[in-house]
């Protein structure tokens, strides 16, 4: 006998017209640039599958992968001169590959330029570095030949600070601004998230949000304008009466003081859902509260019942994931907190 696929107990869901509202919003407060998408990491997480096709649809054309193996997924989207991969070529082989998709890569030193150049060159984009050090032909090495010769379509730089009011964020402007005087190129590119809510003295022709697309706020400027996209929920999978002394989860570390109704959730670790939850992490359901009780563990996580008591197994509990507040209960970065999601999500 057949039986269908079981069903899962782990669901994200993916608020498409909040993604679409912050591309826009992005693309809004880039000015006259056009706003591109990361889409590296999966999409941070939420799946390439079901952003990149959105954000196309809703007006992006500038994508950006970290690795060589992120490019076929993407692929299946959007045209190959619509990529640029961030970690460049390191062999010939990825220039092979680069050459054969038609994808671009970002020229990140010197001897990536030599090895592009030398296996047979053609349009890539460059990265220098102004500051944070960390890919990137740095400011001396403008004039090098193997640079010169390259031919340019996005020169790009990476602010290091740009979610804090720190001078390095002017210093990287000034840089990349002398950068672009010295190197033709036909688009230049600065601003990610947080970049675009420096000003638009920041956005130059392309910016690179990936973050805020998917419901960052790494500035307090981009608050009313980034609506949340993630939506977690858990099924409940026990349900159980605890008593007056009886402890909870590995290491015992909650005791009931008094006869208690506790809900076993189907959320863990190995989903994202990490430890540092533990201090002060509450779940919901309708708004009612559900603290979580005891050591979070792999595959499970503990809650009291005590709001909504007449909960079963089967029914779904929400996971609070407005990324500011998930970070500030977690000690997580916001990056973080969406990129760990795991694979036992349906992904809705
Ligand atoms: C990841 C990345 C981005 C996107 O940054 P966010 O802070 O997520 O908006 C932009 N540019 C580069 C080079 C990156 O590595």
């Amino acid at each position: 006998m057949q039986a269908e696929p079981p069903g899962r107990t782990l669901r994200l869901r993916l608020d498409r017209s909040a993604l679409s509202h912050n591309w826009q919003a992005l693309d809004r407060l880039s000015g006259a640039a056009n706003a591109g998408a990361a889409v590296k990491a999966d999409a941070y997480g939420l799946g390439v599958n079901a952003v990149v096709p959105l954000l196309r649809d809703t007006g992006a054309h500038t994508f950006f992968v970290a690795h060589w193996s992120e490019v076929a997924d993407v692929l299946r989207y959007t045209p190959p001169e619509t990529i640029s991969v961030l970690h460049g070529p390191l062999t010939g082989n990825d220039c092979a590959y680069a050459r054969a998709t038609g994808v671009r890569p970002v020229i990140n030193s010197v001897y990536q330029a030599r090895l592009w150049r030398e296996t047979g060159g053609g349009l890539c984009d460059l990265m220098v570095d102004t500051g944070i050090n960390r890919l990137g032909i740095g400011m001396s090495e403008l004039g090098d030949h193997e640079v010169s010769g390259l031919e340019i379509d996005i020169l790009m730089s990476h602010l290091a600070s740009a979610d804090e009011d720190s001078q390095l964020n002017g210093k990287q402007l000034a840089r990349f601004t002398q950068a672009c005087s010295s190197i033709p190129a036909r688009r230049r590119s600065l601003a990610s998230s947080a970049g675009i809510a420096l000003g638009k003295e920041y956005a130059f022709d392309v910016t690179r949000p990936g973050l805020s697309l998917y419901g960052g706020i790494p500035r307090p400027e981009l608050k009313r304008e980034i609506r949340q996209v993630a939506q977690i929920e858990a099924a409940l999978i026990q349900c159980r009466n605890i008593s007056p002394g009886d402890s909870v989860g590995y290491n015992a570390k909650f005791t009931a003081t008094e006869a208690m109704r506790v809900g076993v959730v189907s959320l863990g670790y190995a989903d994202g859902f990490l430890r540092s939850w533990n201090t002060g992490g509450i779940l919901r359901k309708d708004g009612a509260l559900l603290p979580l009780l005891g050591r979070i563990s792999m595959d499970m996580a503990v809650v009291d019942l005590a709001a909504v008591p007449h909960l079963r197994e089967g029914d779904w509990v929400e996971v609070p994931y407005y990324l500011p507040d998930a970070a500030q209960t977690t000690g997580l970065s916001q990056y973080e907190l969406l990129t760990i999601l795991g694979h036992r999500f349906q992904r809705l």
